[in-house]
């Protein structure tokens, strides 16, 4: 069975697809962290659906909820209609914002993807500010449709520099240390207050708090107040992207928490819906300028994504699960910044909760003209890091890549992981190591 699917699929399915490239595993069952494979193997699912499973696979009250609206009778399909069950998702939702955010903002509905989210806010912003540019950073990651992409990557970046879209405002994103994070603010201040050609102001300045798929990026907290004073100062709406960061995951609900901002606009999708398709922007009330219709879509009712939303919303509050990666991140943090010892191919370890990444580098290789751009000691070492990761597949461990040169294993497990599953995580991925490295 598992053969003959992975086969079949290989010879269906379009030239970019992409994780059923380096995962070749055929689901047919799953459990919190545990996934089954056709061919009855298990393995610990540390990629989450892309960081969207914040209580793992099929957790009971997930289920719960969703059979509840089965059995209720409610229609499945609603298009933006006001529903029970959208009803107790947005109050679930707000309760959840920040109070200074969440007393005075409006939410758009959107279609089932973050991406489709992320245009929504682009064009939130444009039409309230009746500006066009958007000010996004190196690094960042916003989605695959036209607008989200032209705002993702950075010059280098094959899947940006491929479109003829033009990159309106491209900074350098704040990592680096204190004084990298302050260059970065700076480097934007000047941009935005002489801008080349004398380009008008822009309509939004859109980041991640930490970078996903970039490649696990925190930005510090002064450079995120930075970008909050920077923004404000000139009237640019600041958006910022939760859609893998939101619902606990870096150790505070929603990652903007940690240094303290309140943007102006939210873009929330992923774990949200509780597994399910479900995204949406919480924006402030000034900003709702824009005209009935202005961002519309099929799928924005999905009933059973926003049951399964509010069960995910509610049980990672009532169980405070973002304390929890808080504290448990820093200790699975602290351990791998401990294997960094004995494997210099360990180039950097950083993180936030769980949302952790761990760079893999070539130590015997010389440097690139102009370096990594990362801070790292030697040049990324992507085809380790593939190495590791079928490595890790072999013990029974999923993991991903990311960054530009995909050389980051990235670490996006449940919020419900416990003790004994992170040990078991870590010991795979120390064994890995081990092995791809010789
Ligand atoms: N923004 C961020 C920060 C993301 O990580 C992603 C998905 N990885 C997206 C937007 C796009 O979401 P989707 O894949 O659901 O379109």
């Amino acid at each position: 069975v598992h053969e003959g699917i992975l086969r079949r699929q290989s010879l269906r399915e379009s030239a970019a697809r992409t994780y059923a490239r380096s995962l070749p595993i055929v689901p047919v069952r799953a459990r919190g962290l545990t996934i089954e494979g056709a061919d009855g193997r298990r393995y610990l699912d540390c990629l989450s659906g892309a960081g969207t499973l914040a209580l793992g696979h099929n957790h009971p009250v997930v289920l719960e909820a969703i059979k509840n609206v089965i059995d209720s009778g409610a229609p499945l399909h609603v298009l933006d209609l006001a529903t029970p069950v959208k009803d107790a998702f947005t109050t679930e939702l707000f309760a959840t914002l920040p109070p200074q955010f969440a007393d005075n903002a409006r939410i758009q509905f959107c279609g089932p993807a973050g991406t489709d989210a992320v245009e929504a806010a682009f064009k939130l912003v444009r039409a309230a500010t009746g500006r066009s540019g958007l000010l996004a950073f190196t690094g960042a990651y916003h989605g695959m449709t036209a607008g989200a992409l032209a705002a993702s990557g950075g010059a280098e970046d094959v899947r940006v520099t491929r479109l003829p879209f033009p990159q309106d405002y491209r900074c350098p994103f704040g990592i680096g240390g204190e004084r990298g994070a302050e260059v970065a603010a700076r480097w934007t201040e000047s941009l935005l207050d002489d801008p080349k050609g004398g380009a008008p102001a822009p309509a939004g300045m859109i980041l991640e708090p930490v970078q996903g798929e970039g490649g696990v990026n925190p930005a510090p907290d002064g450079w995120m107040r930075r970008m909050r004073e920077i923004t404000a100062a000139r009237s640019i709406p600041l958006i910022a992207d939760e859609v893998q960061t939101g619902v606990g995951r870096t150790g505070a609900f929603w990652a903007v928490q940690h240094s303290g901002i309140v943007p102006d606009v939210m873009v929330l999708s992923k774990a949200i819906g509780g597994s399910l398709p479900l995204a949406v922007i919480v924006y402030r009330s000034e900003l709702d300028t824009w005209h009935p219709g202005a961002h519309a879509g099929t799928f924005r009712g999905n009933q059973l994504a926003m049951a399964a939303g509010t069960a995910t919303l509610a049980y990672v509050r009532e169980n405070r699960l973002a304390e929890r990666a808080a504290t448990l991140g820093a200790r699975m943090l602290a351990r791998l910044q401990a294997l960094a010892i004995d494997h210099p191919c360990i180039g950097d370890v950083r993180g936030r909760g769980l949302m952790i990444g761990v760079e893999l580098v070539d130590p015997e290789a010389d440097m690139p003209a102009g370096g990594t751009g990362g801070g790292l000691g030697a040049p990324p070492d992507p085809v380790l890091a593939s190495a590791v990761q079928q490595e890790c597949l072999r013990r029974g461990l999923i993991v991903e890549l990311g960054g530009r040169h995909s050389a980051v294993v990235r670490l996006l497990p449940p919020l419900t992981l416990t003790d004994e599953q992170a040990t078991a995580v870590l010991d795979r991925l120390a064994d890995a190591l081990a092995a791809a490295e010789r």
